[in-house]
């Protein structure tokens, strides 16, 4: 939900030296600048499904990563299937300003250059030295969606995207020094008198339900983002009470820019 404080759902993972971005959520380059990232250094964009709050702003890290490398280095991208068509699409949505742009500077001379690499479930591959692998997750009617786990230097996070609770998560979670849930409040959502908003109850994870996967998958701490309906920090203790039920880990709120190290 638009909130003043709250981007839109992106995580930023930091490996070493490796920036690697887990979806594009709204305002995601502001909240990049404000970790100490920009788009020009990301080794990679993962992305977890094509709902538009988690890739409205890829044509702003596309153009960004663009502008800043000079078009002298290629931005990978990974995601579901159908990333790659939109991808192009968003890249043909800018070509008025790429062409205004390679007409006035000189030393541009191509257009942004992504490399999509679309991902079946199951799929494992690495960025630098960190080795990715997925499962698909479940948030239908959005499909495909996937889920991601990566490990560096025996140090492993779990982002997960919005999903309800499956195997594929269990899988990527397991053992986990970090566990990103995107969820929701089931009890708040019932009481906001707008059908149309009680359909994300269906497709998403509660706050019980992420604790319950973060004691199963046995991960050390839970991260808890992408909150709806979005609490004011001074509600985060009931938040963090509901989920400490099922699980007894650290359970992490993830405001903005908030950061965990694993
Ligand atoms: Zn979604
Ligand atoms: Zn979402």
């Amino acid at each position: 939900m638009p909130d003043a404080d709250r981007a839109g759902p992106s995580t930023l993972v930091k490996a070493g030296d490796t920036h690697i971005l887990v979806d594009a959520g709204r305002a995601v380059v502001m909240r990049m600048a404000g970790a100490g990232s920009m788009p020009g250094i990301l080794a990679a964009v993962l992305v977890t499904h094509l709902h538009s709050d988690h890739v409205c702003a890829l044509n702003d890290v596309i153009t960004t990563h663009w502008v800043f490398t000079q078009g002298h280095a290629t931005l990978p991208i990974y995601g579901p299937v159908g990333t790659a068509q939109f991808v192009e699409r968003q890249i043909a949505a800018l070509e008025a300003d790429i062409g205004y742009r390679l007409e006035h500077h000189e030393a541009l001379t191509v257009g942004p250059q992504v490399k999509v690499t679309e991902l079946e479930p199951g799929d494992e591959f690495t960025v630098n030295d960190v080795r990715v692998s997925t499962a698909a997750t479940e948030h239908s009617p959005a499909r495909p969606t996937i889920g991601f786990r990566l490990e560096h230097e025996g140090s492993v996070a779990a982002l997960v995207g919005d999903t309800v609770p499956c195997a594929g998560v269990d899988t990527l979670a397991a053992g986990a020094g970090a566990y990103v849930q995107t969820v929701i409040r089931r009890d708040l959502v019932k009481a906001i008198p707008n059908e149309t908003f009680q359909d994300i109850l269906d497709y998403h994870s509660g706050v019980t339900d992420a604790a319950q996967t973060a004691a199963r998958a046995r991960v050390e701490r839970l991260v808890l983002t992408h909150l709806v309906p979005p609490p004011t920090p001074d509600q985060y203790p009931e938040w963090i009470a509901r989920a400490a039920k099922h699980f007894d880990g650290e359970i992490v709120i993830g405001g903005d820019l908030t950061t965990v190290t694993i």
